[in-house]
């Protein structure tokens, strides 16, 4: 039977890329998995602390982030909703992971470099004691891995930028059983068809929730003012038309690609870009604007509901019976390796 695990950081509001890459994808399996999938959804508070959080911001972070799981539709009846630090064998069998995964595999994941703006070539060991780079970011992938491992995952949906680590995950089952027989399950990665979202100020960086900059992202609670404002600030070019060509207009064709996610239609970026030709780029922005609005308010509206009706008690209520049922799981794999490493 198929298990789906995934995770979120609460490190803001989800933004447009989490959403069209991971989330949107985690009702999907949701709603089309039949009754004996089980369905696993965390959100990875440990992770959110491998770069500097401010406490009282993280508090308020993990609440906004449970309160959007059930705003974009997740059940918490149906999928296991849980807060990554109430399921203490998460961090178990990282450290067992760790006994067994390479420092060398390690140092040429790219996202401790992307997080600390260094570059491609960077050694873990350049800076010597005065490193900026903290041992928990460097085997953040090693966590997880255990995240994924410890409820015997077989399907993860993620973004693009985690396949990287979801690759990782893989050789922590073959560098585990190697060692100590074939309890782990390799997991699989799937890819939603909006695998990289890209920032609306930069066409070649990301959208990320930890971006300086918040123009350059849509939050998924966004207003629809909000909205118009951050699409009319998106970055383009001289060219005051519309046209869907990555490779001379990249900032044009990101846009084209939003509107071809958003489209109800379902026109691919090509397409629209022959629809929209005609526009200028501030009417094709305001069309853009106006779309995304209009798919986003219902759960804008729920979110606003869950918040309101909410002061704390009830996201507690849901989050406590999750983690009960998510340590339960994690508990059935761990039985077995802590048996097989001979910790029992
Ligand atoms: P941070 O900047 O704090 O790392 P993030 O925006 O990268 O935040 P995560 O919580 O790290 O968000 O990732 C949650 C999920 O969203 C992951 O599955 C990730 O692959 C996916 N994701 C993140 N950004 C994008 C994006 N721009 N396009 C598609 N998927 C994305
Ligand atoms: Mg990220």
């Amino acid at each position: 039977d198929h298990v789906i695990f995934s995770g979120i950081q609460p490190t803001g509001i989800p933004h447009l890329g989490n959403y069209l890459g991971a989330l949107q994808q985690w009702v999907k399996l949701q709603e089309t998995s039949p009754a004996t999938t089980k369905l696993i959804y965390s959100i990875v508070d440990l992770h959110a602390i491998t770069v500097p959080q401010d406490p009282q911001q993280l508090k308020r972070w993990k609440r906004e982030a449970f309160a959007t799981l059930l705003a974009i539709g997740l059940n918490p009846d149906r999928s296991i909703l849980f807060f990554q630090s109430s399921v203490p064998a998460h961090s178990e069998l990282m450290w067992i992971l760790s006994t067994t995964a390479s420092m060398g595999y390690l140092s040429r994941m790219t996202q401790w470099k992307s997080k600390l703006s260094l570059p491609e070539d960077t050694s873990p060991l350049d800076g010597g004691s005065k490193s900026k780079l903290k041992l928990g970011l460097f085997s953040y992938p090693v966590l997880q891995a255990a995240d994924i491992l410890v409820h015997r995952a077989t399907h993860v949906p993620v973004g693009e930028d985690q396949s990287q680590h979801l690759e990782f995950s893989r050789e922590c089952v073959t560098n585990f059983n190697h060692a100590y027989g074939p309890h782990l399950v390799a997991p699989k990665t799937i890819l939603s068809p909006a695998k990289r979202v890209m920032s609306l100020q930069d066409p070649h960086l990301k959208m990320s929730k930890s971006h300086s900059d918040p123009r350059s992202r849509i939050l998924i609670t966004d207003s629809p003012e909000q909205i118009h404002s951050k699409i009319m600030s998106a970055l383009t070019d001289s060219t005051n038309s519309v046209s869907y060509d990555p490779e001379n207009r990249p900032a044009v064709s990101n846009l084209l690609q939003l509107l071809s996610h958003f489209d109800p239609q379902g026109r691919s970026p090509e397409e629209l870009g022959v629809v929209y030709a005609n526009l200028n780029l501030r009417n094709f922005k305001t069309t853009l604007a106006e779309t995304i609005s209009s798919q986003l308010s219902p759960i804008r509206k729920r979110y606003e509901e869950v918040m309101a009706e909410d002061d704390g008690a009830y996201i507690d209520h849901v989050q406590r019976k999750g983690a009960a049922k998510a340590r339960e799981s994690a508990e059935a794999t761990m039985a077995i390796v802590r048996e097989a490493v001979g910790l029992y």
